[in-house]
């Protein structure tokens, strides 16, 4: 891969980065201060189903924010865009629809076959 884009990728996932980091500090903040005035049962219900919620958001966003760090990593280790299983490089185009990429499109195809065969993910 080229130096401008590994350049390009690493503003892309900086960027990003920078706005789920942003977005999960606000989550906690939100969480805090609305549990203070929660005494009607109701209330408390309603709360917890949307906490519920914004907590399996989170957890969709850290396993990003981990793969994000990962390819923010890969870069820096001049191993950016190849892939885990195969060593070959994954196309510019894959990775600009998926920046946080870790297989090409075989190897991903692959994959999603065998859990789908075996039920595992
Ligand atoms: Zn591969």
């Amino acid at each position: 891969m080229e130096q401008k884009d590994l350049d390009y990728f690493k503003n892309l996932l900086t960027q990003w980065l920078d706005e789920l980091l942003g977005k999960a500090g606000n989550t906690v903040v939100g969480l805090i201060s609305s549990e203070d005035h929660l005494s009607d049962p109701l209330d408390r219900a309603v709360f917890d189903s949307e906490r519920s919620y914004t907590l399996r958001i989170r957890d969709r966003e850290s396993v990003l924010i981990k793969k994000i760090n990962a390819s923010l990593e890969d870069i820096e280790d001049g191993v950016y865009g190849i892939c885990d299983d195969c060593g070959t490089g994954i196309s510019i185009e894959r990775l600009k629809a998926r920046p946080v990429a870790g297989r090409c499109i075989q190897c991903k195809t692959r994959q999603e076959q065998r859990e789908r065969s075996t039920g595992v993910r």
